[in-house]
């Protein structure tokens, strides 16, 4: 869609700058599908599939993204709340919302929107990995290296970004913006 399709306030110059239009977005996580689909065909693991989105950034990656996964899947979410502000990650993470099935002997696809210090993927891969998966996967759709501080392994990965607070795609600023069909940053950021 054109930008000057989009309603006036959600228009990229209004009041955030695109980093990653919508058609780019799209094209990337078709490829990220087919990957994984290749992947995991490969690997015979074709069975008792579950994509587990974390609440709620990656809600709307998800949902595009396993519509290019020609695997039977089951969907599942989580939710988790991490505590620090913006500069100092305190790095204690909470589960605010548990799964609802057991993963024991799933292959399990874990889809974040965004890796920034690490903290949260890094909680929740070793929490996920207690409840004995047949497999466990990590696929996020940005990762922004500059702000690391715990390695997490990333098997499939969208976009690397730099250090900006980016919006929209599933992405919020206060719970707002989640709707944006782009990925953007507040100008003079
Ligand atoms: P981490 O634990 O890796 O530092 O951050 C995990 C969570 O922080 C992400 O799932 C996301 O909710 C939030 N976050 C990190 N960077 C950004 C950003 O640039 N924009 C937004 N909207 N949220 C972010």
């Amino acid at each position: 869609m054109a930008p000057s399709a989009y309603p006036a306030w959600n228009r990229p110059s209004d009041p955030f700058i695109e980093l990653i239009s919508a058609a780019t977005l799209a094209d990337r996580v078709a490829e990220l599908g087919r990957a994984i689909t290749a992947d995991y065909v490969a690997a015979g693991a074709t069975e008792d599939v579950v994509v587990l989105g974390v609440l709620k950034g990656s809600v709307l990656f998800m949902a595009d993204l396993v519509r290019h996964i020609a695997l039977p899947v089951t969907l599942d979410f989580i939710g988790v709340a991490s505590y620090g502000d913006a500069t100092v990650s305190s790095g204690v993470v909470q589960i605010t919302q548990d799964l609802t099935r057991p993963i024991a002997g799933k292959h399990v696809l874990v889809v974040e929107d965004i890796v920034d210090t690490g903290h949260t993927l890094s909680y929740l891969l070793a929490n996920l990995a207690t409840r004995g998966p047949a497999s466990l996967k990590l696929c996020s759709l940005l990762h922004k290296p500059e702000r690391s501080e715990r390695e997490v392994p990333i098997d499939y990965l969208g976009f690397t970004i730099p250090n900006k607070f980016v919006v929209g795609y599933g992405l919020d600023v206060s719970q707002r913006y989640r709707n944006l069909p782009f990925i953007g940053y507040v100008a003079g950021a």
